[in-house]
């Protein structure tokens, strides 16, 4: 199998560094391109959903555009080595969940075998089991209370009718 040499040396290069779980995301995100037939994605029309925030990230970002920034790019935080791609105009969805490992082999070899393989090997290809994430909202802001730092409403909490931001607000919790 074959890769776009070229596209792996700019995504090195945005990374900084050459790692495996570099290889993996960059993996991830060139098959969404064949897939698909897309290049990175100029405003959202490609979301990612990552759930965990590794190197591999990075990559996706690169290969496909999408960031945090841009509202594209979200955190699932769920430790495990799996993308969920959604495309927002052809509705297309799928997850892809790391299965090949390369227990016993060095860095440079995993470097290799990740890069090396094709990516149906790579990857167990599922559909998400949750919804594409709505688009990126805008939020009025309001000052915090306490520390009057501006704060996005979706975050602000009320106490005696007074906003607090969340490091500010001390929760108040009945659940038993
Ligand atoms: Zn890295
Ligand atoms: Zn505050």
């Amino acid at each position: 199998m074959t890769y776009n040499k070229k596209l792996w040396e700019e995504c090195a290069n945005f990374h900084r560094h050459i790692c495996p779980g570099l290889a993996i995301g960059f993996k991830a995100g060139e098959y969404i391109r064949k897939l698909w037939g897309v290049k990175a994605s100029i405003d959202e029309e490609i979301v990612c959903v990552t759930e965990n925030d590794a190197c591999g990230v990075d990559a996706i970002s690169y290969v496909l555009g999408c960031s945090l920034g841009k509202g594209n790019l979200i955190f699932r935080d769920r430790g495990k080595n799996a993308y969920s791609f959604f495309h927002r105009e052809t509705s297309e969805a799928i997850r892809l969940v790391r299965k090949a490992n390369t227990k016993g082999l060095s860095r440079e070899e995993s470097l290799e075998f990740y890069l090396k393989t094709d990516p149906e090997e790579l990857f167990e290809i599922k559909k998400p089991h949750y919804e594409l994430p709505p688009k990126a909202q805008f939020f009025s802001s309001s000052p915090c209370s306490k520390c009057e730092e501006i704060t996005a409403e979706h975050r602000l909490r009320i106490s005696d009718d007074k906003l607090y931001c969340l490091d500010c607000y001390d929760e108040y919790d009945r659940r038993w």
